[in-house]
């Protein structure tokens, strides 16, 4: 048996997890990240914590193989991140080489989307060994996206791949905080949503809803029967179906996956994307994908950082 750790920095925690070969996850814990520390001080801390892993999970270090790391900003194929929005002051860190040398064990570090994806693949809802080609959407706050190609990640040299929630899904869209206009992000996250709902609100809609509602808030209006909430998730998913088309189109996926806060709304969610991905798609041959919800929640960063230094 060996061991490897992962580890996935976030803006405001660093989630951690030992796992073993077959991805048993034998001790997990967070740190907080404090990145006002800056990176040094945060890596530091980063070493101490696999170190912590190890005791907690009672596996001696030399039985570890390897760190993976998934950070949350796009990551240049020599190791760079190059800029991270929820790490102020963060940009152009030499991750791999800085935090490989405070480290007994060789690194990986990743984008913390495609280590999730990753994670999905290795360990979550994509893990049939029949399956090789695997996406993941995270609906969150954002959209997130990652891509498993014959088994590996795909981002890109620049690390710019997989920036599936910046695809441009309207022309003349919502605008974007990344400088587009009508990214699939402005229509499928839980932001998203709930400024759909204000925007329908303001301009007079009948509803149940008031105020400012949540994505959730949507969600449940919808469940309860009201009309302006369902019109509002129906738009949604019928986005999410484009996207999944899309992909499917360029990448050819087995199997797609939808992640994050948004899918806590479950089959009232994943049945309207069925449904409209197979109203959206091309007809003229079979070429579809299996579309279902992610299994490994906030953990899925994590898991999958430790399975890519190994592979499955
Ligand atoms: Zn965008």
């Amino acid at each position: 048996m060996s061991y490897t750790i992962g580890l996935d920095l976030g803006g405001t925690a660093i989630k951690g997890g030992l796992l073993d070969d077959v991805a048993n996850v034998m001790a997990q814990d967070k740190i907080p990240t404090r990145p006002e520390e800056g990176p040094d001080g945060v890596f530091t801390r980063m070493a101490e914590f696999a170190d912590r892993l190890c005791d907690e999970a009672k596996i001696d270090p030399d039985e570890v193989r390897a760190v993976g790391v998934g950070v949350p900003g796009p990551m240049t194929t020599e190791g760079m991140l190059l800029y991270a929005p929820n790490l102020a002051g963060w940009r152009n860190i030499p991750i791999q080489k800085q935090f490989g040398r405070k480290l007994r064990w060789p690194v990986r570090v990743v984008n913390d989307a495609d280590a999730a994806a990753y994670g999905e693949y290795w360990a979550g809802a994509a893990r049939d060994q029949t399956i090789q080609y695997s996406i993941l959407l995270t609906l969150g706050t954002g959209v997130g996206g990652g891509i498993i190609l014959d088994g590996e990640i795909y981002s890109g040299p620049h690390g710019a791949g997989a920036e599936l929630g910046h695809t441009i899904v309207q022309l003349n869209g919502h605008p974007c905080g990344c400088g587009q206009r009508g990214c699939l992000e402005q229509y499928t996250s839980a932001t998203a949503i709930a400024k759909e709902a204000k925007r329908r609100l303001e301009a007079g809609a009948a509803s149940t809803l008031s105020g400012n509602p949540t994505a959730r808030d949507v969600f449940g209006a919808m469940e309860a029967g009201d009309k302006m909430a369902t019109e509002v998730v129906d738009l949604c998913c019928e986005y999410l179906a484009i996207a999944c088309v899309n992909m499917t189109r360029i990448f050819d996926p087995q199997m797609i996956l939808l992640g994050g806060g948004v899918t806590a709304a479950g089959s009232a969610l994943l049945d309207r994307v069925r449904a409209d991905y197979q109203k959206h798609s091309l007809t003229i041959y079979e070429a579809r994908a299996r579309i279902e919800l992610a299994s490994l929640g906030n953990d899925a960063g994590f898991i999958g950082a430790a399975g890519m230094t190994r592979g499955r």
